[in-house]
């Protein structure tokens, strides 16, 4: 869970980089970093915390060049630490060379062992610094091929940004499981994990960087090649459900539209005699309106959502219980009292936020409370780059959708199935057909990449 942005071109690179960062903020909160090129220096600057809180106007001015690579961190694999920030960047017998990387290599562990038992130390705990130095082993000429050379030996999910002091970098993994497109903005080429940081700069999307590929800007221009044998593509699903800003374009469709459909099909696979449904909001949002108007239930906001909830909280001295959730989410009142109610959400993990809106929804007087998710029961970690936790607090993978009902204490669940989701998914892109296909071993456990148990150390258990 991480977002990734560059600029090729720009006199103004670390500004775009840092609005483009801006518009990806959803994909990370932890940490926030730009490395720049003056074509002879790369200079970084990271820092813990926010976009607008992390870079001060003298930092970025005092960032001059026209190309940089820019990444926002959720962590998924290391600690949540300054020196686990990206871009990484090191001086090395070549040059020097910056990384951003989005996704979570599933062999960094077994790498990273073999590695050290070789000489090699390592700055940082997170698994994008293995690439750096399997990149400083290599013995091509090129940076690209030394960086073909490198991911030739890791397994797993990866859309990476890499930065010399000449050259970008752009390549996602054969399987395409995380996003990255291309974009142009006058006479620069920029790059960003969604689309929504194009509309911000006004950069027009040209196109997605295909599975496998790998796409070189240099001041000959921009050049592209596939040195990967092809695999079938296994896109995250889940950057669908809940993951992407709805106003991004990804995998060939609008995330709204995709929501939408999912939605409307969860109606017709749960409908429910009710007076309204509200979204839990942001999550459930576009699926509720989905929803609501394919049963032809009027949609309300009947939760109101706190834009200031930062990720930590100083709970006051004085006990007031059932924090977490009030912080963030009100129940109107006005609209709720003496209600059937259709409260729909985008995902269940553990089912502790649920059982808050539930008791929330029914406290403001909602007569009945129907719980619709729109995606299948969460029943297996994520080990591509999403952060789920251990299978054990996966309330899904050992309790029934009935069970769970009794849990979050509504008076219905209804969850969608594997072959609505896929089918909405479809439908949001009519004509890009069975050839594309996706990643959903979160609902299926069908990995794509076969893992070794005990190869997937980096594993950690949810923050939020
Ligand atoms: P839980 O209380 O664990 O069931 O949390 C479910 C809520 O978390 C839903 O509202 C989801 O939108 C949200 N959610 C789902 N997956 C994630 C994730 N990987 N990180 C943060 N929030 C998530």
């Amino acid at each position: 869970m991480c977002g990734i942005f560059g600029v090729f071109g720009h006199p103004e690179a670390a500004n775009i980089t840092y609005l483009g960062l801006h518009a990806l903020q959803h994909r990370g909160q932890e940490s926030a970093g730009i490395v720049v090129s003056d074509g002879d220096h790369l200079r970084p600057v990271r820092k813990m915390g926010l976009v607008a809180d992390a870079f001060t106007r003298d930092e970025l001015a005092g960032l001059p060049g026209h190309m940089a690579i820019g990444h926002v961190r959720y962590s998924t694999s290391g600690e949540s630490a300054l020196k686990n920030a990206q871009p990484f960047s090191v001086e090395y017998v070549h040059g020097a060379i910056a990384v951003a990387h989005n996704g979570n290599l599933v062999n960094a562990s077994d790498l990273r062992r073999k590695l050290e038992m070789d000489g090699s130390i390592f700055q940082t705990t997170s698994d994008s610094e293995v690439l750096i130095h399997l990149i400083a082993r290599a013995r091509e000429l090129e940076t690209e091929h030394r960086i073909v050379t490198a991911l030739k030996q890791v397994e797993g999910a990866y859309s990476l940004l890499f930065l010399t002091e000449h050259k970008l970098i752009a390549m996602r993994d054969p399987m395409g499981f995380r996003p990255l497109a291309i974009g142009r903005l006058k006479d620069a080429f920029v790059f960003a994990s969604e689309s929504c940081a194009f509309d911000l700069l006004e950069a027009e999307l040209i196109r997605e960087v295909e599975p496998g590929e790998v796409v070189i800007v240099d001041a000959k221009g921009l050049r592209t090649y596939r040195p990967f044998s092809p695999e079938p593509t296994r896109f995250c699903v889940f950057e669908h459900v809940y993951f992407a800003r709805p106003d991004s374009m990804i995998d060939g469709r609008s995330v709204y539209r995709v929501r939408e459909a999912l939605g409307r099909r969860l109606a017709k696979e749960h409908p429910v005699d009710a007076d309204i449904v509200v979204p839990v909001p942001d999550s459930g949002t576009a699926a509720a309106i989905g929803f609501a108007r394919q049963a032809d239930i009027p949609y309300e906001m009947g939760l109101i959502r706190s834009h200031y909830v930062g990720r930590t909280f100083i709970e006051p001295q004085q006990s007031i219980r059932h924090f977490g959730v009030k912080l963030k989410l009100n129940a109107v009142k006005e609209i709720l009292n003496g209600k059937r109610v259709v409260v729909v959400d985008d995902s269940l993990v553990r089912g502790t936020t649920s059982r808050k809106i539930v008791k929330m929804l029914r406290d403001a007087g909602a007569r009945e409370v129907h719980l619709r998710i729109s995606s299948p029961p969460t029943t297996h970690p994520c080990f591509y780059g999403i952060d789920t936790p251990t299978r054990s607090e996966l309330i899904a993978s050992s309790h029934s959708p009935e069970e769970i009902a009794r849990y979050v204490t509504c008076d219905s669940i209804g969850y969608l199935s594997v072959e609505g989701m896929m089918e909405a998914v479809r439908a949001a892109a009519p004509g890009d057909g069975a050839e594309r296909r996706h990643c959903d071993a979160c609902f299926t456990g069908k990995y794509p990449i076969e893992f070794r148990p005990g190869t997937i150390s980096s594993l950690k258990r949810v923050v939020n």
